[in-house]
């Protein structure tokens, strides 16, 4: 018996079950699988004691596109989590992004001329005139101090990398104005599904069928060997491939440099409040993890106890789980290599942050998806 989908999609994370959903709403069939034990890959929360724990690093939902902010709104209420990250530097603290507040401590000043003044002073003395990268594009934003306290040692911790050798546009993410605002994000919206992103992929793949542990190429020679046993078999059309393109090549142009991250998560249940915060960052280069993030302040301090991790930056190496795509010049030459191999890749789609080789956020990742159904027929 031969079990047909007019979809094979590999990988449950957002960009697959958003894909998913779509094309089942035109009526066709799909089957996702997965390598993981759990659905919903990097956005995958898992519920301790009331708290919702981002297993894959913090997950902060903002948007400017109206469009993607219902389409999200439909699948679970989103409360009002606002991201204000503190930085840690040596004993100071800090707030994030660089605005009035983190003036005020860095300088004793208050008003945002006295701010502007002394960054002017300190970006003078630079002559940078055209940015070519992290390094001088952070500089010529926001003087010394900012950069050598706050950008620098968490910039090159967490891509491993010199900031003179980061691509600049990794530093225009984070906002920089001179008004007292601490809200990361300049979205007009922004929030954290109540109960977790868990529960949003799930009403995504509602009438999709899902293997869990179920690797793409193993998948393939297990349904080939079923057919030539005679066994049931799953056969389907297309194929959406979330997973890294240059595996799906077998790297045969070369290793993409992905970065990865490591996990240390700690189970507090008799502390109530480890560090008042969501997310703190440590900007020091000695200190080795980027991060803590404390989850339930996630949903404003809901669950009992609480649960705390520390996330480390590490050089991705094959078999590891890669985070994000590293694209500098020669990493995005490369991605265009396989790009173009891709694209003669018969009844294949590639998409996501691994198959489309982009440091994408959520909202970006919902929109490419959705874009990606509507092209089907
Ligand atoms: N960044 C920094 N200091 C901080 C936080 C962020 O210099 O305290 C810079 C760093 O270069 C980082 C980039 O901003 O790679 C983007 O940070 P973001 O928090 O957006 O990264 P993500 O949450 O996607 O890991």
């Amino acid at each position: 018996m031969r079990e047909h989908y007019d979809y094979l999609i590999v990988g449950t994370g957002l960009y697959g079950s958003v894909f998913s959903h779509e094309m089942k709403k035109k009526g066709k069939t799909c089957i996702a699988i997965d390598k993981r034990d759990h659905i919903a890959g990097n956005i995958y929360t898992k519920d301790v004691r009331g708290i919702q724990v981002h297993e894959y690093g913090a997950h902060i939902f903002h948007t400017s596109d109206k469009r993607i902010w219902d389409y999200v709104n439909e699948l679970a209420e989103f409360n009002h989590y606002v991201n204000s990250p503190v930085a840690v530097y040596k004993d100071e603290i800090y707030n994030l992004p660089f605005n009035m507040n983190t003036f005020s401590k860095l300088w004793g000043i208050k008003t945002p001329a006295e701010a502007k003044a002394k960054i002017q002073e300190q970006i003078e003395q630079l002559h940078i005139t055209e940015p070519k990268n992290l390094e001088e594009q952070a500089l010529s934003l926001a003087g010394t101090d900012v950069y050598e306290k706050l950008i620098k040692g968490y910039t090159e911790k967490q891509w491993g990398r010199d900031c003179k050798e980061l691509p600049a546009f990794i530093i225009k993410r984070l906002p920089f104005r001179f008004v007292y605002d601490n809200n990361y994000f300049n979205d007009r919206y922004q929030g954290i599904p109540i109960g977790g992103y868990t529960g949003i992929v799930e009403k995504l793949l509602e009438g999709t069928k899902v293997l869990l542990d179920t690797e793409y190429r193993a998948f393939l020679s297990k349904q080939e060997q079923r057919r030539e046993n005679g066994e049931d078999y799953i056969t389907f059309d297309k194929v959406l491939y979330t997973g890294m393109i240059d595996e799906y090549f077998d790297y045969c142009l070369g290793n993409l440099e992905y970065r990865s991250l490591s996990f240390e998560q700690e189970d507090l249940p008799e502390c109530d409040n480890y560090q008042g915060n969501a997310v703190v960052n440590y900007t020091e280069r000695q200190i080795p993890y980027t991060r803590i993030i404390e989850h339930k302040h996630f949903e404003f301090g809901k669950g009992e106890g609480t649960v705390i991790t520390r996330e480390y930056p590490a050089e991705w190496k094959p078999g590891d789980e890669p985070y994000y795509p590293v694209n500098d010049e020669k990493n995005n030459a490369l991605f265009e290599e396989y790009r173009r191999l891709a694209a003669k890749e018969k009844n294949v789609l590639f998409g996501g942050r691994l198959g489309g080789y982009k440091y994408y956020d959520m909202d970006k990742v919902i929109a490419a998806a959705l874009d990606a159904a509507a092209a089907e027929d």
